[in-house]
């Protein structure tokens, strides 16, 4: 199996990254131990006292002060043709005079050859120091050579002039020679005293006398490199601490830049940078890879419960606990536990892309068995108990799985194909995985936009409510009628609530949906009032929701009371299912509904499977029976049976019973026959806009 290249992630930024990150483990290596790299002792031979820390000093040194020193050696060459020229002029052509440029010369030339060559910077500074030295004992051989053919040199003042000058010139480039500098000094000193004292035929008195004042050259010429170097290296400690901080900040922010700080996993970035050689395989027609998208269910809810700061920590447990998962395949390096780009040989990297999503890549998969075993593994990790601010809990995650070249091609897609594919999962109930399937993630996109476009709708005045007479059917006179929601879409027109309902439902917009319908409900209501006409009850559908709510019978009376209307007006519909899955609240909050006079309607009888018993405890004043009963009444059978003991038992607990969906004259009269006169349906009226209705309103019957 290849690996994932991951040499160079990142390009550019991520290679200076990987130079740091070496330099600096070099150096904390080279330090570990040892005194700090910024202590310089005030000892004669300059040195820090940290190892690394002289490298680096004296490879800095070099690049600076290299072309310098190869310009002192031209010099020196320059110098040394200059002085044979003198003494050729002025004494004539001695063989001496010529070993300037026989001897002295070449070996200028060839320390300046040598200092060119690429390897020579190794070692440099003793080589120099030789050169340097090697020319100066040159040089004193070659005035004593002048010496004995009657030349000026030591013999004269010019002579020993040239030579301390050149003794001074010497150590101006030998004293930023570092440690070789004062021993190579001390060497063409003792050469020349040596030269004083026995070459120069000169008294004891006169040899003692030109020492003198040779030693306080040398001292001069000692003490400026010495002090030259002293200096040199204090500034070069300022510039480290500077280097370094620039370092570590310039490193620190490659970091943030591809690793994610509360779980140390790469982020978003880095997992494109490392995924991208794999994926452009796939796409050459080499191996599929895929991308698992791991988004923890209902995280949410923990994160309000627990703040940031425990839900972080929990987070973090739970990337450790996923690469765990992916053991075996070496993943790129948290930046808490390794260097940033080190080269990682995986077929697999874990990264954290948002509040509570993970994703894993997976580089040259064999089969989808493969993703979906690694996807099983990932969700019994996340299924393991977690700790969270002291207290046990048991998460679970959904996982969307999308291949490549099969679902995209590039990682972007592949990214949001996965993560769409695990929100269809998580919708499905969650704690399971997915492979991406375009129709069914057609359908997930269409109802996010929906649910977007829902959000809109309340702001935009999108919404109305339809009106649905209920009459009695043997004189088609209006005996209370049923507000009904629709949605006018721009584009796609009327929508009716079954599209939408459960949507807002789901995303916790039924309760401002509710509020608009009651409120347009009520204001319907003091309208017909104001204008004088028969004000009949109004049936206003409940979402599951509201019984949960204690607070609503108040809610309600406050409503009613606002609209300056009686409660007894709105009829509250709530379906069979709905209070029997809350039956113990329902009960309470029913009876105080009741209490304050509101009509309650149990819509859709039949289809809750209901039982007798409960019924009997709920303070109802309406039954509605579900249009399911209604539709095959007329024929007989089954349906018809079941209807008519919905009848008697509705009446018989002291219930108006109300038939709902009657489509069919036929229908209505076998209803009516079974003693259910109360009837609702196309029938009669369909749900009309309140133009449409107000009429009907004002005749009192549906047959206008
Ligand atoms: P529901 O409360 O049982 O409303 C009766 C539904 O049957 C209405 O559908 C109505 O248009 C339809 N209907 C009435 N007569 C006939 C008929 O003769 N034949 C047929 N085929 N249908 C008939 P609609 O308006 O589509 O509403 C569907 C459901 O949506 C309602 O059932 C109700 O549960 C819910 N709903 C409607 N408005 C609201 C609302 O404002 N809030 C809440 N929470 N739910 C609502
Ligand atoms: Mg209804
Ligand atoms: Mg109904």
């Amino acid at each position: 199996m290849r690996a994932i290249e991951t040499q160079t992630p990142g390009g550019p930024a991520a290679e200076r990254a990987l130079a740091a990150e070496g330099k600096a483990a070099a150096e904390a290596a080279a330090s570990a131990g040892d005194a700090p790299a910024s202590e310089l002792p005030l000892r004669l031979l300059l040195r820090f006292s940290d190892a690394g820390f002289e490298r680096r000093f004296v490879q800095h040194y070099i690049a600076f002060y290299l072309r310098y020193a190869q310009a002192s050696l031209l010099l020196g060459a320059l110098l040394v043709s200059g002085d044979w020229l003198i003494d050729h002029l002025a004494h004539g052509g001695g063989a001496a005079n010529f070993l300037r440029l026989s001897l002295a010369v070449p070996v200028l030339l060839l320390g300046l050859a040598y200092s060119c060559l690429p390897q020579s910077r190794r070692h440099w500074q003793p080589a120099m120091a030789s050169f340097i030295v090697a020319v100066a004992l040159c040089l004193f051989f070659i005035l004593v050579r002048i010496d004995a053919e009657g030349g000026a040199g030591l013999k004269t003042w010019v002579g020993v002039l040239n030579f301390t000058f050149l003794e001074f010139y010497c150590f101006v480039i030998l004293g930023v020679q570092f440690r070789h500098a004062l021993a190579s000094g001390l060497m063409i000193l003792a050469a020349f005293l040596y030269a004083l004292f026995a070459h120069a035929g000169l008294s004891a008195y006169e040899a003692g006398y030109w020492a003198y004042h040779v030693l306080t050259v040398f001292i001069l010429a000692a003490g400026i490199g010495w002090w030259r170097e002293f200096v040199l290296r204090k500034e070069f400690l300022a510039r480290a601490a500077l280097d370094d901080s620039l370092l570590a900040a310039e490193q620190r922010a490659l970091r943030l830049a591809h690793y994610d700080e509360v779980t140390g996993l790469p982020n978003r970035r880095l997992l494109g940078e490392l995924a991208a050689p794999a994926l452009a395989r796939a796409c050459a027609g080499g191996p599929a890879c895929a991308v698992l998208h791991l988004e923890i269910d209902r995280f949410g809810g923990v994160h309000e419960l627990y703040g940031h700061g425990p839900s972080d920590v929990m987070l973090a447990g739970m990337a450790q606990r996923l690469r765990a998962c992916l053991r075996g395949s070496a993943l790129v390096p948290e930046w808490g536990l390794g260097p940033v780009g080190l080269a990682v040989e995986s077929d697999r990297v874990l990264a954290r892309l948002g509040d509570h999503a993970f994703a894993v890549f997976i580089a040259e998969l064999e089969g989808q068995e493969r993703a979906s075993g690694l996807a099983q593994r990932l969700l019994a990790a996340v299924a393991e108990p977690v700790q969270i601010d002291g207290q046990h809990m048991l998460l679970t995650a959904s996982i969307g799985i999308a291949m490549c070249p099969g679902d995209a091609q590039d990682l972007l897609n592949l990214t949001r194909c996965a993560e769409q594919t695990a929100r269809v999962a998580a919708e499905a109930g969650g704690a399971q995985h997915k492979f991406f399937d375009e129709a069914l993630n057609a359908r997930a996109k269409d109802r996010v936009l929906l649910e977007s476009e829902l959000r809109q709708a309340l702001l935009s005045d999108q919404l109305r409510l339809h009106y649905q007479p209920k009459v009695d059917a043997r004189s088609a006179r209006l005996v209370g009628a049923e507000a009904l929601l629709r949605w006018q879409h721009p584009q796609r027109g009327l929508i009716p609530p079954g599209l939408f309902i459960p949507l807002a439902e789901d995303s916790g917009l039924i309760a401002p949906l509710t509020d608009w319908v009651l409120h347009t409900a009520c204001q319907s209501l003091r309208r017909w009032a104001g204008q004088g006409l028969t004000v009949l009850p109004l049936s206003v559908n409940l979402p599951a929701s509201s019984l949960a709510d204690a607070g609503l019978p108040e809610q309600l009376s406050a409503l009613v009371q606002h609209y300056g209307l009686q409660p007894a007006w709105l009829m509250l519909e709530l379906t069979e299912t709905m209070v029997m899955r809350e039956m113990a609240t329902a009960v309470a909050v029913l009876d105080r509904l009741r209490q304050l006079g509101f009509g309650l309607s149990l819509d859709d009888f039949g289809t809750g499977y209901s039982s007798l018993s409960h019924l009997k405890r709920l303070p109802m004043s309406e039954l509605k029976i579900d249009r399911a009963f209604i539709t095959d009444v007329a024929r007989g059978g089954r349906d018809a049976a079941l209807a008519s003991a919905i009848i008697t038992l509705g009446r018989e607990l002291g219930l108006q019973v109300v038939a709902e969906g009657v489509e069919t004259q036929e229908q209505a009269e076998f209803l009516i026959g079974r003693g259910c006169s109360l009837q609702q349906g196309y029938w009669f009226a369909r749900p009309l806009p309140p133009e449409q209705f107000e009429p009907m309103l004002r005749a009192g019957t549906c047959r206008l």
